[in-house]
């Protein structure tokens, strides 16, 4: 039986890898929507390959081009976030969420509210409104799947398992690229020394975030959403080989690890055939070869980020999605050359404290208008904390 698919932010690193995975596997899968930004050549030469139903652009400029490119093709082209949502919402049995940043919160719920299940690549979505998205998928019998790596390691560790036996989940992390600068030098990070990552190949954005730690300040975030645990029972491990994804630790003491090569595709790969395990495309790991594997405890100091997110989570309300929207922001203003490396996490922190004095809002009920509202306000203040650093 062929399954319904649509990948939303199909043009982008996970959405290439689960493209990668679907195109080896054609007549098992009718894809229904495939979703980009202003990759059209990319988004369109997939959907004819793909035979999807419907294209769609999130830039409304870029529609002509879509078009033109799906001419005589009888793919469907459409753009701009309502359009997004819309692809989103048609009857899908699976549903890809890899779309970078908030953009992704609304057509995740989309795909939730139809039914769905939701693979969730983009963090993001249970940052912003993990009460709300969980709420959502609970009314719709909508199930949501991991699909970030170490995320999708402790969902295959727990393989079942009552979450009253664990006591804790350990989250990994590479440290990024700048793992071994001094802490001094973090100032002075160029764009371009934090877009390389050491072992993983990902997007630009998840790539800076991951040499300052957003990214693993995000994921402590999502953990708590996805397995309804805790915060102080997610612990963050650097392990520079990226080899040991995440551990989940049991009350009777025992540790079971998830061990693979960081490739995105074993993780989508799981999310799209779950509860079965088929064969993938991954390298298999040559523990001889590799002989040794390294640990070693965060430190907080230097990574701010880390602090931040569990600040968020003691707090809660709508601070995750005030966190997530304020990050977001610095993050352009740091790809743009307006601010350094270490003034994101100081932004971030300035628009939290800012937003103290907005307790209506982010105090407020958890519905989609207030996670809005909290996301632009935070992206305003972000925006005025960075003009007053530059001046
Ligand atoms: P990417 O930048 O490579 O791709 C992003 C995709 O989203 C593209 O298709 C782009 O066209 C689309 N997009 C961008 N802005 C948009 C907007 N405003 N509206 C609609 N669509 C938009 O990103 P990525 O690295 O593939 O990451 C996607 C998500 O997966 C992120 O949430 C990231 O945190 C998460 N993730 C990525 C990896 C990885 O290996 N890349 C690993 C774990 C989790
Ligand atoms: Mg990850």
């Amino acid at each position: 039986m062929t399954r319904r698919i649509t990948i939303l932010g199909a043009t982008g690193s996970v959405g290439q890898s689960t493209i990668d995975l679907i195109a080896r596997a054609r007549d098992s899968y009718q894809v229904v929507a495939l979703t980009g930004r202003r990759n059209v050549e990319r988004l369109a030469r997939d959907a004819v390959a793909l035979s999807a139903e419907i294209a769609v652009t999130a830039h409304e400029e870029c529609l002509e081009e879509l078009r033109a490119r799906l001419a005589g093709s009888g793919i469907e082209a459409a753009a701009g976030e309502a359009a997004l949502i819309e692809a989103a919402a048609r009857p899908s049995d699976w549903v890809m969420s890899a779309i970078i940043g908030a953009a992704g919160l609304r057509p995740g719920l989309a795909a939730l509210e139809q039914g769905a299940v939701l693979a969730l690549a983009n963090k993001e979505t249970l940052v912003c409104a993990g009460a709300l998205v969980r709420r959502v998928a609970a009314r719709a019998g909508a199930r949501i799947l991991p699909v970030d790596s170490e995320h999708s390691a402790v969902f295959q560790a727990l393989a079942g398992a009552d979450m009253d036996a664990v006591d804790r989940i350990i989250l990994t992390a590479s440290g990024g690229a700048f793992r071994d600068w001094p802490a001094e030098r973090l100032e002075h990070a160029t764009l371009a020394e934090a877009s390389c990552h050491p072992n993983w190949n990902m997007g630009q954005r998840i790539t800076i975030d991951s040499a300052s730690m957003f990214n693993k300040a995000m994921e402590v975030i999502e953990a708590q959403h996805l397995f309804d645990i805790a915060p102080e029972r997610i612990e963050v491990l650097i392990h520079p080989e990226s080899l040991v994804h995440a551990l989940v630790g049991f009350r009777d003491g025992a540790l079971m690890a998830h061990v693979g090569v960081p490739d995105m595709r074993h993780a989508i790969g799981y999310a799209l055939h779950w509860p079965e395990r088929r064969a993938l495309p991954v390298e298999r790991l040559d523990l001889a070869r590799i002989g040794q594997m390294s640990f070693a405890a965060p430190d907080e100091g230097r990574w701010p980020a880390l602090r931040l997110a569990r600040e968020v989570m003691a707090a809660g309300g709508l601070r995750g999605a005030a966190f997530n929207a304020a990050k977001e922001r610095a993050l352009d203003g740091f790809i743009a050359g307006r601010i350094g490396f270490c003034d994101m996490a100081r932004v971030v922190e300035t628009v939290l404290a800012r937003m103290e004095g907005d307790a209506a809002l982010i105090d407020g009920e958890m519905t989609l208008d207030n996670v809005m509202a909290t996301d632009h306000l935070a992206r305003r203040r972000a925006d005025e904390a960075m003009t007053q650093r530059t001046g």
